[in-house]
């Protein structure tokens, strides 16, 4: 069955970005614990890709997590500019550091900034004041039950991933005995 789902994405204007950060700032603080209560860049959804030298400022979402790295590494020239391995990737891999908690090894995926009212717009792109983050909706058409994975359930499957099932499941259920204790 097909369901209308609005669709939400963040245009990137790489051109207007000048690697100031904001962006990086207030994705950590908003999702930290408590909220607003540290910031810290390798907690947050968006990173920037940054080479001042070769005049490089690069803002990458945190996408989908992968639990293999690819065979091939991608290198582009954009403009002249090199950009690095893997630069353009969103992926949450285990081939770097990027994109994952950094106390937990868990891997980060944007969530739009998922709150209860829901945020106007998503804080990177209120914070962005060179308007190099566009927010823009749209309507579409999707088959009902195909929506993508949420943090918790990309959390559990990268540690199944890493453990195997019967392991998570022993350990779920010890915890819920000794806290019913
Ligand atoms: S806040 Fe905007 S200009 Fe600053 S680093 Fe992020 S995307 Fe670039
Ligand atoms: S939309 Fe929200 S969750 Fe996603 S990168 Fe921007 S601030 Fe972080």
């Amino acid at each position: 069955m097909k369901v209308k789902k609005k669709i939400k994405t963040i245009k990137v204007v790489a051109d207007k970005c000048n690697g100031c950060r904001a962006c990086e700032m207030i994705c950590s603080a908003f999702h930290a614990s408590p909220k607003y209560s540290s910031n810290n860049p390798e907690r947050s959804r968006i990173r920037v890709i940054r080479d001042p030298l070769s005049d490089i400022y690069l803002p990458v979402y945190a996408g989908e997590y992968t639990p293999a790295e690819c065979m091939g590494r991608d290198k582009y020239v954009l403009d002249g500019k090199e950009y690095g391995e893997c630069a353009f990737c969103r992926a949450s891999c285990p081939s770097r550091s990027l994109f994952k908690e950094p106390d937990s090894g868990l891997p980060l995926k944007c969530d739009m900034c998922e709150d209860d009212p829901s945020q106007e717009t998503p804080l990177c792109v209120q914070w962005c004041v060179n308007e190099a983050l566009v927010y823009e909706e749209r309507e579409e058409e999707i088959d009902d039950g195909s929506e993508a994975l949420g943090d918790m359930e990309t959390g559990v499957a990268s540690l199944v991933d890493k453990y195997g099932l019967e392991k998570i499941l022993d350990t779920v259920a010890r915890m819920s005995a000794s806290r019913k204790d």
